[in-house]
């Protein structure tokens, strides 16, 4: 990538962090923010561009996060931005559903082209992420006629109520904020590092439990996330997912790619599923569609999509003409800087750069990803057993040191990193010693170690 970004490709500190103007706001904020929405690191920031974020104290800090993997193309990407604004000042809302416009129609056109499956498709645009999984679960019961849904275990689909529901652990996300709807299952899953099983093997552990549990033929929708994001980067082993798919084919089960995290071009590819060779039924979309702005998708066979009546889906600001104008540049932006090849040469660098962390430091007992989208799982030194601790230290070393970095993993143990794809080599090699500190002064003073 030759591109001239706004804000120099570098990390440089030039208070502490947080900075005075940060802790000032974070006075502000706990006097009016409710306490629930948490956050990770109290750094309040100002702009962005590339891999690179400034606080509100002129401090350049590596973001590894994305904001949870959702600025893909880069922190307010130039073209996305125009394209936003151009629209802005055009027309910013009718609802799609009482006079039409061409923006939505464009972006169903594309989804149609870069989702798998070479048959026709139909897509429906929505907000958020949850949304998109809560259409999908409606349109594969209409479909189907049935009632149950399956979830994986260590699954993240959202937090409206129904997706809480199909969402694996309960703290914090769940924790206290019930009833939830019934017909929700959670089942066994492949998680290799864990569980050592092939994926042939994995796959016949999850359908037995299915057909012991459930019933398959009482199935509407089996919902996987290719490679799940904050269940801890897990990606099932080879085979796992081709499996699954002949059985849900088998029994008359809607098959759905939950790419909410891993698709847009952050794995390497269009869509995370086609590491597994596997075409879904529907996929949903949505964190990295628009490049910041919110949009999401369900998109899939056309037999299933179109089983909904008019007005059956639907919502009021569904395919903003805004946000559809913003996904339309980062799909452009997607071919025009060929970041599919972006995010592989992420992989390739990460690989080289941390690939051998579980070798070098015993508290790392796994390190996996795809493209820019990566887990390094914490474990206590000579066992696979989980070491929180750890990834809090990792973090609060990262974060002090002007680097973002997320967590991840049922037992809070995966350091996850996801970031942009046009994140140079540099900044990555930067990003890496910082968090190498922590990982070092995290072996050192083991107990026993
Ligand atoms: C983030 C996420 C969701 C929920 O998306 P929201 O926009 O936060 O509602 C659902 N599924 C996966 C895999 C996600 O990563």
């Amino acid at each position: 990538m030759t591109a001239s970004y706004s804000v120099p490709q570098q990390r440089k500190l030039v208070t502490a962090l947080p900075g005075p103007r940060s802790v000032e706001l974070q006075k502000r904020r706990e006097r009016t923010v409710a306490r629930g929405a948490g956050t990770l690191a109290n750094i309040y920031m100002d702009h962005g561009a590339g891999a690179i974020l400034v606080d509100v104290d002129g401090n350049q800090i590596i973001d590894l996060g994305c904001g949870i993997g959702v600025t893909t193309v880069g922190h307010a990407h130039p073209d996305v931005a125009a394209a936003a604004s151009a629209q802005a000042a055009k027309l910013t809302h009718t609802l799609f559903t009482v006079t039409p416009y061409e923006n939505y129609v464009k972006v169903a056109e594309k989804l149609a082209e870069i989702t798998p499956g070479d048959f026709e498709k139909r897509s429906i645009l929505v907000n958020t992420g949850a949304e998109a999984v809560e259409n999908a679960v409606k349109i594969a019961r209409k479909f189907t006629g049935r009632r149950a849904i399956v979830a994986l275990d260590h699954a993240f689909h959202g937090r409206t109520n129904l997706t809480m529901a199909m969402t694996y652990r309960p703290w914090p996300e769940r924790a206290g904020m019930g009833p939830f709807p019934g017909e929700i299952y959670s089942v066994p899953t492949s998680y290799p590092y864990h569980d050592g099983l092939s994926g042939l093997e994995a796959a016949e552990k999850t359908i037995d439990y299915i057909t012991t549990h459930i019933g398959a033929t009482e199935i509407a929708a089996f919902f996987v996330e290719p490679i799940q994001g904050d269940g801890g980067i897990v990606i099932p082993a080879p085979g796992y997912f081709a499996r699954l798919r002949e059985f849900c084919t088998e029994n008359g089960i809607v098959f759905v790619a939950d790419e909410i995290q891993a698709g847009i071009a952050r794995t390497g590819v269009w869509y995370s599923i086609e590491h597994h060779d596997v075409v879904p039924d529907l996929v949903t979309t949505a964190k990295g569609i628009a490049g910041g702005f919110p949009l999401a998708a369900v998109t899939g066979r056309a037999d299933i999509m179109d089983s909904v009546q008019p007005g059956g889906v639907g919502g009021t600001f569904g395919g903003n003409p805004v946000s559809t104008a913003a996904a339309l540049a980062v799909f452009n932006l997607i071919e025009r800087d060929n970041l599919l090849a972006e995010a592989q040469r992420v992989e390739k660098t990460l690989q080289a750069r941390i690939g051998g962390w579980a070798e070098k430091y015993s508290v790392v007992g796994d390190v996996r990803g795809k493209g820019a989208m990566f887990g390094v799982e914490l474990v206590h030194p000579g066992t696979k057993k989980p070491y929180p601790e750890a990834l809090t230290a990792v973090i609060k070393h990262a974060t002090s040191n002007g680097v973002i970095v997320l967590d991840a993993g049922s037992w809070d143990s995966v350091l996850r990193i996801m970031p942009s794809v046009v994140i140079s080599d540099e900044l990555i090699d930067d990003a890496a010693t910082v968090i190498e500190e922590a990982l070092a002064a995290l072996v050192a003073a083991y107990p026993t170690a």
